[in-house]
């Protein structure tokens, strides 16, 4: 396995953000983000691996704190550019997610009102959003009737990558167990305009036979928005 397919792009933008922007130690990185122990003697190799694979070499530490992203981005150096990249992409996040976080505070007497707005990062959104979208959902697959947490998903309808403005947007989330997510996110069914479930051309007789007694059990807030239904089936089942 390549060292980029062990973490997600946030931990990922973190560490190249740590290293560029805080000049960071690898050992403290590996530490404090990758939340790999890192002993003083010969610590920090799989921070350094990860930022090796974007041609991050000790050249590079604390770069961004002499030169913007836009000046380094001229650069030739396709990898290199794709982690500065990265890091638009985490600071854009970033900024929605506190914006959302703050939106959620004040309706969610749950929540913590003392946090610290420096606290609040992508992971702090991300259960956020988890939180909302499984209490929608009562906790229990919206297809099946799994309803052990750790097996639950919050799923996204019209994938993360593919539509920033949606990203925070409960309506484009389905709270599936780990089997439906991963059929639904690899287009073996979909659903449709009035919440039936609908199956695409990758779907075989044992799939739809799979899936026959199933409906799909509408959230008590926030339903799938149609013109992401629309857009998964389209796109991703198609
Ligand atoms: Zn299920």
């Amino acid at each position: 396995m390549i060292i980029t397919e062990k973490f997600d792009n946030y931990t990922i933008a973190e560490v190249i953000k740590a290293y560029l922007i805080d000049g960071e130690s690898h050992r403290n990185i590996q530490r404090k983000i990758l939340g790999l122990p890192a002993p003083t003697k010969g610590g920090g190799f799989v921070a350094m691996d990860l930022l090796h694979h974007y041609n991050i070499h000790g050249d590079k530490k604390g770069l961004l704190n002499k030169k913007s992203i836009s000046e380094l981005n001229t650069s030739d150096d396709l990898e290199f550019k794709k982690a500065l990249d990265m890091i638009n992409e985490f600071n854009l996040i970033k900024e929605e997610a506190e914006e959302y976080y703050i939106i959620n505070q004040e309706i969610n007497k749950n929540n913590n009102p003392t946090e610290s707005k420096n606290n609040i990062k992508v992971r702090a959104y991300q259960n956020k959003l988890r939180e909302i979208v499984l209490d929608n959902y009562n906790s229990t697959c919206s297809i099946c009737e799994i309803n052990k947490s750790d097996l639950l998903v919050c799923s996204h309808i019209k994938p993360w990558m593919a539509d920033k403005e949606q990203r925070l947007n409960p309506q484009n989330a389905i709270c599936f167990c780990v089997l439906h997510d991963k059929m639904f996110a690899r287009g073996y069914f979909s659903i449709d305009s009035k919440y039936n479930i609908i199956f695409g051309p990758k779907s075989d007789n044992q799939i739809k036979k799979l899936l026959n007694n199933l409906k799909f059990k509408e959230p008590k807030v926030n339903k799938p928005d149609i013109s992401f239904l629309e857009y998964h089936y389209n796109e991703i089942c198609n």
